[in-house]
C-alpha cells in the first residue's frame, strides 16, 4: 500500500482532515465547524475528533499514518510547531499545537501557514505541477501567498515569508487590515473589490447592479462584469492590474516559471485574467513578459493535498 498522511486544513470556519496518498489522492475526507469563537483547547479536540473521524472512514489506524501536516490561518513557527497567532482563531497566542497533535494522536505532526500548504498543494499536483519556481496568490477577504524557488516552499527566517497580500504597490496609499498603507490587500481583496465598485457608483457612474441591490458582494461585481456592466467590468479590470503590479514586481525579483492565482475570483475568466497579463506583458523586464498566469486547479482541496505533502516533506518521506 501507498504510503498514508494525514492533512488538515483548519479555518476559521471549517475544519477539514484528510487521509491522503503519497501520489496526493484523497482516501477519506471529514468535516465540520470549527467553532473557533470556543478557543483554542475546544478547536484542538475537534481537530483531533477530525483527524480520527478520517482515520476511521479510511479503515486505518494512527499507526498506518508516516505524518500529519495542519495548516494555520496565520503565521507559524515550523521548528517549534507553534502557531504564533490566528486573526481568525480568537485565543491562539503561542500554541504549541504540533506537539499536542503528536502527543494525543499519535502521529508525528507539522504545522505551516495555510496559504504555504496551499501553494504546495498546486505546486506538487495542481496548476503548478512540473515546474521548480512558482509563485501563489489566493483572492479573498485577505490576500495571502505562497513562494517557492527551487522546488522548496520559501519559508524565510521564522516561517513567515510569502505575505504576497503586504506587498506594498502605493506608498503612502489606501490602509490594510495589517494597519500599513499601500498593500495590494487594500486594492485586491474581496472587499476591495466591493469598495471600488461602490466609489464609482458614488461618484456618478451609473451601474444596473448598484440599483438592483444594496448589499454588493466581490461575486456580484465578477457575475456583473459578465454581463457587461461597464462599472463592473472597470472595477474587475482595475483589479486585475493592481495585482499585476505586485505579481510583476514579485517576478522581477524571483523570476517564477509560473503565478498561480486561487481563490473564488479566478471564476470571474478571461477579463480578470488579461487585465493581470497585460500588466505583467507591459511591465517588459523579462521575468515579467515571459511569467505564465494561471487559475488554481484543486479548489478547497490544495489546502489539505499541501498540508499532506508537507508533513512527507518534513519526514523525508
Ligand atoms: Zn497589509
Amino acid at each position: 500500500m501507498d504510503d498514508l498522511y494525514v492533512g488538515v486544513d483548519l479555518g476559521g470556519t471549517n475544519l477539514r482532515c484528510a487521509v491522503v496518498r503519497r501520489n496526493h489522492e484523497i482516501v477519506q475526507r471529514f468535516e465540520c465547524p470549527t467553532k473557533a469563537v470556543e478557543g483554542p483547547n475546544h478547536v484542538i479536540d475537534r481537530i483531533i475528533d477530525g483527524i480520527n473521524r478520517a482515520l476511521e472512514k479510511s479503515g486505518c489506524g494512527a499507526a498506518d499514518i508516516k505524518a500529519a501536516g495542519i495548516g494555520i490561518p496565520g503565521p507559524i513557527n515550523q521548528e517549534e510547531g507553534l502557531v504564533y497567532s490566528a486573526p481568525n482563531l480568537p485565543g491562539w497566542n503561542n500554541v504549541p499545537l504540533a506537539g499536542i497533535i503528536q502527543n494525543r494522536v499519535g502521529i508525528a505532526a507539522f504545522v505551516e501557514n495555510d496559504a504555504n500548504c496551499a501553494g504546495w498543494g498546486e505546486y506538487a499536483v495542481g496548476a503548478g505541477r512540473g515546474c521548480r519556481h512558482m509563485l501563489m496568490v489566493t483572492l479573498g477577504t485577505g490576500i495571502g501567498g505562497a513562494v517557492i524557488i527551487d522546488g522548496k516552499l520559501h519559508i524565510g527566517r521564522d516561517g513567515t515569508a510569502g505575505e504576497l497580500g503586504h506587498v506594498c504597490i502605493e506608498h503612502g496609499g489606501r490602509l490594510c487590515g495589517c494597519g500599513a498603507r499601500g498593500c495590494v490587500e487594500a486594492y485586491a481583496s474581496a472587499p476591495s473589490v466591493v469598495r471600488r465598485f461602490w466609489d464609482l457608483v458614488n461618484a456618478g457612474w451609473e451601474s444596473p447592479l448598484a440599483k438592483s441591490s444594496a448589499a454588493v458582494t466581490c461575486q456580484d461585481v465578477f457575475s456583473a462584469a459578465g454581463a457587461g456592466d461597464a462599472v463592473a467590468l472597470y472595477v474587475v479590470k482595475k483589479t486585475g492590474e493592481y495585482l499585476g503590479v505586485m505579481i510583476a514586481s514579485m517576478a522581477e525579483l524571483l523570476n517564477p516559471e509560473i503565478c498561480v492565482i486561487a481563490g473564488g475570483m479566478i471564476l470571474a475568466g478571461e477579463t480578470f485574467f488579461s487585465a493581470i497579463r497585460e500588466t505583467c506583458l507591459n511591465w517588459n523586464g523579462h521575468p515579467s513578459r515571459t511569467l505564465s498566469i494561471l487559475p488554481a486547479e484543486l479548489g478547497a482541496n490544495a489546502g489539505l493535498v499541501g498540508a499532506a505533502d508537507h508533513a512527507r516533506v518534513r519526514t523525508g518521506g
